[in-house]
């Protein structure tokens, strides 16, 4: 994806309306939207031609999206993937998470949500442009924490820890700059990909189930620390 040209999205979705819809409004980003209607063509044109990211419905004929998901990863394509599922409950978000998708979106949605979730796809992929994957860490550990970005899991204390796309993407963005403080602010720019004024709470709900699962104390944090009137730090205890 370069400045000039608009990113290329394909949307895998079988039902007429809502490909119709998702067209329209993904295209106003802007991007180049190109529809599939089934699964396997859908399969067919991720892997024949380059995406920047995939919208992928999770019911579809000839091949369900989680199926697809599975196939593309395991052919080595790393092409971000929004999901969209008609109900929470249809989709094991574990499952889904070690089938490699990146994010989810919940049938009815939001256009504005949608857009903005495919927002903070595209720009996650403009970041990791082709020059850069190989100089990225793969893993990281501190303490007894332990993050693989590659199969998007994490450990404390060799159990594995469940967090949902978002939490992970937390973790591994502190745990890529351990010491350093974050506002609300650049959190939201950075993790989340897109700025909106006033939702720092959106920051603060996502670090507490995230400080939860790591069993961190909020008067004697051991992974991520709270800086009174600026924001956040992650730093392992003992290893400051
Ligand atoms: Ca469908």
């Amino acid at each position: 994806m370069t400045t000039n040209t608009p990113p290329r999205l394909l949307v895998i979705e079988d039902e007429h309306d809502i490909a119709a819809l998702l067209d329209l409004h993904l295209s106003d980003l802007p991007a180049t939207v190109t529809i599939a209607r089934d699964g396997p063509s859908g399969l067919a044109l991720a892997t024949e031609q380059r995406f920047d990211a995939i919208v992928l419905d999770l019911r579809l004929p000839g091949l369900s999206g989680l199926d697809l998901c599975r196939a593309l990863r395991s052919r080595g394509h790393d092409v971000p993937i929004l999901m969209l599922t008609a109900r929470a409950a249809e989709l094991d978000r574990v499952l889904g998470l070690e089938l490699g998708a990146d994010d989810y979106v919940t049938k009815p949605f939001s256009l504005l949500e949608l857009q903005a979730r495919v927002r903070a796809l595209l720009r996650r992929s403009a970041k990791s442009s082709p020059s850069a994957p190989a100089d990225l860490p793969q893993i990281l550990a501190s303490a007894e924490l332990r993050i693989d970005r590659e199969q998007r899991r994490a450990w404390l204390a060799e159990q594995e820890l469940v967090l949902t796309p978002r939490e992970f993407d937390l973790l591994w963005h502190f745990m890529r700059h351990p010491g350093r403080a974050f506002t609300r602010a650049e959190l939201l720019e950075q993790v989340w990909g897109y700025g909106h004024d006033g939702y720092d709470h959106t920051v603060n709900s996502h670090i507490n189930r995230l400080r939860a699962k790591l069993g961190d104390d909020r008067s004697e944090a051991r992974f991520i620390h709270t800086i009174w009137g600026v924001g956040y730090r992650f730093e392992a205890a003992g290893t400051a």
